[in-house]
């Protein structure tokens, strides 16, 4: 594997992380109040506005709406893009440091989000087992994907 090759895949676990996190953010409101955990589109907590795709990148949106909806003008909480940082690190640090483990690594991706989902969800057990198969798919597909790059560069 080159470096090159290397620096990639660091990104795209770092960004997978910061989606991973966004995603989390809007799953941990929904788990504790029951609301549907796929919608056509994301909307905002306060006014219900759908919100376009420009408003939903990680991190980026919340500093480009000064942590603000544009439509109703409600503060967007600091802990949204403050999840979507930890996540993005979170993902960043755990593939540097067990990339040549890609077992591993998605055993404590899994670990991770499980715990998150299991220690926020306030009795929603129901709702957070919904949430849960939506984050191992998202995480089943990616590490897969992730585990034959890793070995088909390895050769
Ligand atoms: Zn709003």
């Amino acid at each position: 594997m080159t470096s090159f090759h290397f620096i990639v895949l660091f990104i795209c676990a770092s960004l997978f992380g910061g989606v991973m996190g966004a995603y989390f953010g809007t799953v941990d409101h929904r788990v504790r109040h029951d609301e549907p955990l796929i919608t056509t589109g994301c909307y905002c907590p306060s006014c219900r506005h759908k919100l376009p795709v420009h408003h939903q990148i990680p991190i980026l949106s919340w500093i480009f709406l000064k942590g603000r909806c544009r439509f109703c003008h409600e503060p967007i909480p600091v802990r949204y893009p403050l999840i979507e940082g930890g996540f993005l690190l979170f993902y960043g640090v755990s593939f540097l440091l067990l990339w040549r483990r890609p077992l591993v690594l998605a055993a404590g991706w899994y670990l991770f989000f499980t715990a998150l989902l299991l220690l926020r969800c306030q009795g929603h057990y129901r709702s957070a087992f919904k949430g849960w198969c939506i984050f191992a798919g998202y995480h089943l597909l990616f590490t897969a994907l992730l585990g034959i790059i890793l070995a088909a560069l390895s050769e």
